[in-house]
């Protein structure tokens, strides 16, 4: 399919007189229309509730649009527990799905009231020591181990991954939780990753709900929710087909019909923390090309670095480009796409075929929603770029202003560099 940005040349230009180049642009529309099909493809769950993985996009202005569609946060930080607080996201409408976690972030967790979702055994001793008592609901992470696989062949590695509890951990923790006073259990699960298929969520879902009927049978425990996670993924190539949450969303309701329901736990409420399909596709990053050079191979150097956008230069992942005022044009000419980071892996494509690239022209980058301004850092001092919001009503709102200098330099009080200038 055809890959068509959510903004026009024309709007880029009229961004651009009061936002420079580079910055990252969010669809108001887009954002909210998927986070309505989303309840829709799992009305069928009564209490079913999608907790945004803040880390995927920890912007407050969009978070604010998915709790406005019934979303919670999926916490992994202090930080991320703060912004959510400060949005009011608080209570059950935050789940605390951390790792090797610091006692002061568990703390904190309490004092809000999140769930905390457990990822290894040896935390029951370690949050118990810290809060006194555990809290009343709590969740444990679970890992199979091996190899996650679906019918187009291995998705994932859990054996190799560092998260989560043993099939043998899990039963013991949940003997252990009951065992001292708690009284609601979640079960999660995070096996593949970025996921084009609409096959994972209910092949996860099957494989968690004959957890939770055994945990039932071997500890007497009745799970009250279980926790699908994150992993759905979105079709980054035009001629990738995306999920279909409806499907997915049918698929688990099949699965829960047929291992839970007659397993006497027709009432375990279905949770996600999706990040990526929530947001990614309906963020962009706008760069302008401000080089071209032609050495053994043709580039164009365009005003973002991988500071702005990370995944290309650190997984070789493919983001689609498009040279906005040229949709319809041919892709004719085979191009680098390069940052300005003193990195040769700084580039945004490699061998991309797009149409004649000049000085001046704005790219779209597209999906770059989730995992994208959030993995951004500073390295060679380069600074983070603008979000902005590209509201139903076609007017632009500034979401977080872009650094600068003073932002940069702003931990080096210790050396005074303005008062040395
Ligand atoms: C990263 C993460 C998510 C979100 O993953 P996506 O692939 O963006 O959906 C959800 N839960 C946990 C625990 C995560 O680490």
């Amino acid at each position: 399919m055809k890959k068509i940005p959510f903004v026009t040349k024309e709007k880029v230009e009229e961004i651009v007189q009061s936002y420079p180049t580079p910055f990252h642009i969010y669809d108001e529309k887009g954002i909210r229309e998927n986070a309505k099909a989303v309840q829709e493809a799992f009305a069928w769950n009564k209490g079913f509730k999608e907790y945004f993985a803040v880390k995927a996009c920890p912007n407050p202005f969009l978070i604010q649009i998915l709790h406005e569609h019934g979303a919670g946060c999926d916490c992994s930080s202090l930080t991320e527990l703060m912004l959510s607080n400060a949005l009011g996201i608080k209570g059950d409408d935050i789940m605390f799905s951390s790792n090797e976690t610091p006692a002061e972030e568990y703390e904190y967790c309490a004092k809000v009231g999140g769930i905390i979702n457990l990822d290894d055994i040896t935390h029951i001793e370690f949050v118990e020591k810290i809060l006194g008592k555990l809290p009343e609901t709590m969740s444990c992470r679970y890992n199979p181990g091996g190899v996650f696989q679906m019918s187009n062949g291995i998705m994932d590695n859990p054996g190799d991954a560092k998260y989560g509890f043993t099939a043998k951990q899990l039963f013991e923790g949940y003997r252990i939780l009951k065992e001292k006073g708690v009284k609601h259990f979640g079960l999660h699960a995070f096996l593949a990753s970025n996921t084009v298929t609409n096959e994972y969520y209910p092949q996860l879902a099957r494989q968690l709900f004959e957890v939770a009927v055994e945990v039932k049978e071997r500890t007497g425990v009745e799970l009250e929710f279980i926790n699908l996670s994150g992993g759905v993924g979105i079709p980054y190539m035009p001629e990738q087909a995306g999920n279909d949450i409806r499907v997915i969303g049918e698929g688990v309701r099949q699965v829960y019909e047929e291992v839970l329901v007659p397993a006497g736990l027709g009432e375990v409420a279905i949770y996600t923390e999706m990040g990526r399909f929530m947001m990614g596709p309906y963020g962009a990053l706008v760069t302008k090309a401000i080089h071209e050079k032609h050495t053994y191979k043709e580039y164009i150097g365009v005003d973002a670095c991988a500071v702005n956008l990370m995944r290309p230069a650190m997984y070789g992942a493919y983001h689609h480009i498009t040279v906005l005022g040229k949709e319809d044009a041919v892709c004719d000419h085979k191009y680098d796409v390069a940052g300005s980071l003193c990195e040769n892996n700084d580039k945004f494509a490699i061998d991309r075929m797009l149409p004649e690239i000049e000085k001046g022209d704005y790219l779209v980058i597209h999906d770059t929603g989730a995992h994208g301004y959030a993995m951004g850092y500073n390295y060679n001092g380069k600074l983070k770029s603008a979000e902005l919001l590209l509201k139903e009503d076609g007017s632009v709102q500034l979401i977080r202003r872009a650094e600068t200098p003073q932002d940069y330099f702003a931990t080096l009080d210790c050396f005074d560099i303005y008062g040395k200038l």
